[in-house]
């Protein structure tokens, strides 16, 4: 079975095809500036395997021309991975917000739509655009099922306590004022490979206590107790909790009504402040990217040094806090670009965290790749590094639902 997994951005597309039987993948590109009139024009780069990679500029003024792009370059003859579009079973949508309403991928019908853009208001430059690359990939494939697969559903079993903020009560139930997570899909995977990795070794993992940390340009961190999340850090949008590229995370709310008056900020400049400004950016003044952070500090930057020790700390605080609110800590994982990739990040968060039984081996955490365990092999909490996978989650969503969709049509 051939799953075609679609994340599509307010100017991108990006694609996986994955052939589900060995879960690899046949294809995977990227088409930019979509609907963005600039000198450079829209672009597709495209690779299939064990073919070269294909590269077009074809003018693509919306998202359903883009996806004719991404269809001429799958069944390419030459850079293809399939010779016909009746070779894709299904295909699976990422969505970035599916408010109180979706708590499990979701086959896409006319009604669904409709709730999703409902889901707009709460998520209005992600939603939008996923609804785009839906509509597109219908038009194209009518008969194909499309399954929508939620960025916010993994965490619809976390409890009241940790969604509702102690805000007036009506704003939750009149405006949806709550807790919803991000990033569902990388959380639900890492953590799962983890358990399983973990089973192999003879662990009992049914109640494992597990701190997900996902760190990329967005990051989040969440408290997984034997597979089921009971917190999250990103909110109501994704603008809460860890310091990010761009985004500061948790701060006085007070802060934003001081500011609009102070500096005559309005809502959108405030949107903007809070969003594209701050974070690693804002406290370095020069890069949101982790890689120019460490490099900047390393050179002696004292703000690129400052950012990097208020990421790690901010981050600390959360493994912290989650311990206590599991009632103890078995895991810590890392994964998203600089989880997976930067032992300087790690080394930050967890140290000092010796008192919780977490300590790293430099030896294995320096230039560690792939996936596997970076703790001291006495300590009781194991520290693993897992590269996150969410196309491949989303695959695998989208044929469960394609399966219970067959097999109650054999009913
Ligand atoms: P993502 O959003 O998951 O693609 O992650 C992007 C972030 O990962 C950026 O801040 C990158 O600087 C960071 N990153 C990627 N490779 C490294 C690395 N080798 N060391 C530190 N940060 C990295």
């Amino acid at each position: 079975m051939n799953i075609l997994v679609l994340n599509s951005g307010s100017s991108s597309l990006k694609y996986q095809l994955i052939d589900l039987e060995n879960e690899e993948a046949l294809a995977k590109g990227l088409a930019e500036r979509i609907g963005v009139r600039t000198a450079e024009g829209s672009c597709l780069m495209h690779e299939a395997k064990g073919k070269k990679p294909y590269n077009v500029s074809a003018d693509m003024p919306n998202h359903d021309v883009a996806m004719d792009v991404v269809f001429q370059a799958l069944t390419d003859p030459e850079a293809g991975a399939i010779r016909d579009i009746c070779e894709i079973s299904a295909v699976g949508h990422r969505v970035v917000h599916g408010g109180e309403g979706f708590s499990q991928p979701t086959l896409i019908t006319n009604e669904t739509l409709a709730e999703i853009d409902k889901c707009s208001e709460l998520a209005p430059l992600h939603n939008p655009p996923n609804l785009a690359g839906i509509r597109a990939c219908r038009r194209v494939m009518p008969d194909v099922p499309q399954v929508a697969v939620f960025d916010t559903a993994f965490f619809t079993p976390i409890p009241k306590r940790a969604y509702i903020y102690a805000l007036p009560y009506n704003l939750y139930k009149e405006y949806g004022v709550r807790r919803y997570g991000f990033h569902g899909t990388s959380h639900r995977y890492v953590t799962a490979r983890a358990r399983k990795l973990l089973a192999q070794t003879g662990m009992d993992v049914s109640e494992i206590k597990i701190v997900s940390c996902h760190l990329g340009n967005g990051c989040s961190a969440s408290a997984v107790v034997g597979g089921k999340p009971i917190d999250t850090s990103l909110g109501m949008t994704p603008a809460e909790g860890l310091v990010m590229g761009t985004r500061g995370g948790d701060m006085d709310p007070a802060i934003i009504p001081f500011l609009m008056r102070r500096l005559d900020m309005t809502p959108d400049d405030i949107d903007n402040l809070i969003n594209k400004k701050s974070g690693l950016l804002g406290v370095s003044g020069t890069s949101s990217d982790m890689r120019d952070i460490e490099a900047k500090a390393e050179a002696g930057d004292e703000r690129a040094a400052l950012a990097f020790d208020i990421f790690c700390y901010r981050a600390r605080k959360y493994v912290g806090a989650y311990a206590a609110a599991m009632g103890g800590i078995d895991v810590i994982v890392f994964t998203g670009g600089i989880g997976q990739n930067s032992p300087a990040v790690r080394n930050g968060i967890c140290e000092g965290l010796g008192f919780l039984g977490a300590e790293i081996d430099p030896r294995k955490n320096d230039g560690f790749r792939g996936e596997g365990s970076i703790s001291k092999d006495n300590a009781r909490v194991r520290i693993m590094v897992i590269p996150t996978d969410e196309e491949k989650m989303i695959a695998r969503e989208t044929a469960e639902v394609v399966s219970d969709l067959m097999a109650s049509a054999r009913r």
